[in-house]
């Protein structure tokens, strides 16, 4: 049996605007913004407004539109940050590494011969985040 779709889950908050994120970019559909415990300088969430617990429950046409923002944002973080390449990873259930149940895709800038650091469990400077969502948002606006 699916579990089913929880609305108090963080990523909903946010959606709700009931708590604070570094937002870089937003549409009908989606919503990007910057992971608070980063894995690398630039690590991007891109999530639905339409609810979705993961891959597997969302309808098509909201993974279609998921699809083409991690498209758009992945460019201008890899050109944000001068990266060599990315890596885009997304979790499906306890088992499958998720820990907030709502759909995303984590979008990671890349450069070679840099391993990407753990979840540290600790929040990023909230400065440097802003900076960070400023630097995407410019190049998405470029
Ligand atoms: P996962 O479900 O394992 O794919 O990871 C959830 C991701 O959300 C982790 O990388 C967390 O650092 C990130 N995260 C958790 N809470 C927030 C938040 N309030 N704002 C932004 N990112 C968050």
């Amino acid at each position: 049996m699916t579990t089913p779709y929880d609305p108090t889950n963080i990523f909903a908050r946010i959606l709700r605007g009931e708590i604070p994120a570094h937002r870089v970019y937003e549409d009908a559909d989606t919503l990007a913004f910057m992971d608070v415990m980063p894995q690398a300088e630039g690590h991007t969430l891109v999530i639905p407004k339409a609810p979705a617990r993961g891959l597997l429950d969302a309808e098509p046409a909201s993974l279609a539109a998921v699809a083409a923002t991690v498209q758009r944002v992945a460019r201008a973080v890899k050109a944000a940050f001068t990266a060599d390449g990315l890596t885009i990873f997304q979790y499906n259930e306890p088992a499958g590494g998720q820990t907030v149940f709502h759909l995303h895709f984590h979008i990671l800038p890349r450069h070679e011969g840099v391993a990407l650091t753990g979840h540290t469990g600790r929040m990023a400077d909230p400065e440097r985040l802003a900076e960070h969502a400023a630097r995407i948002r410019a190049a998405l606006a470029a």
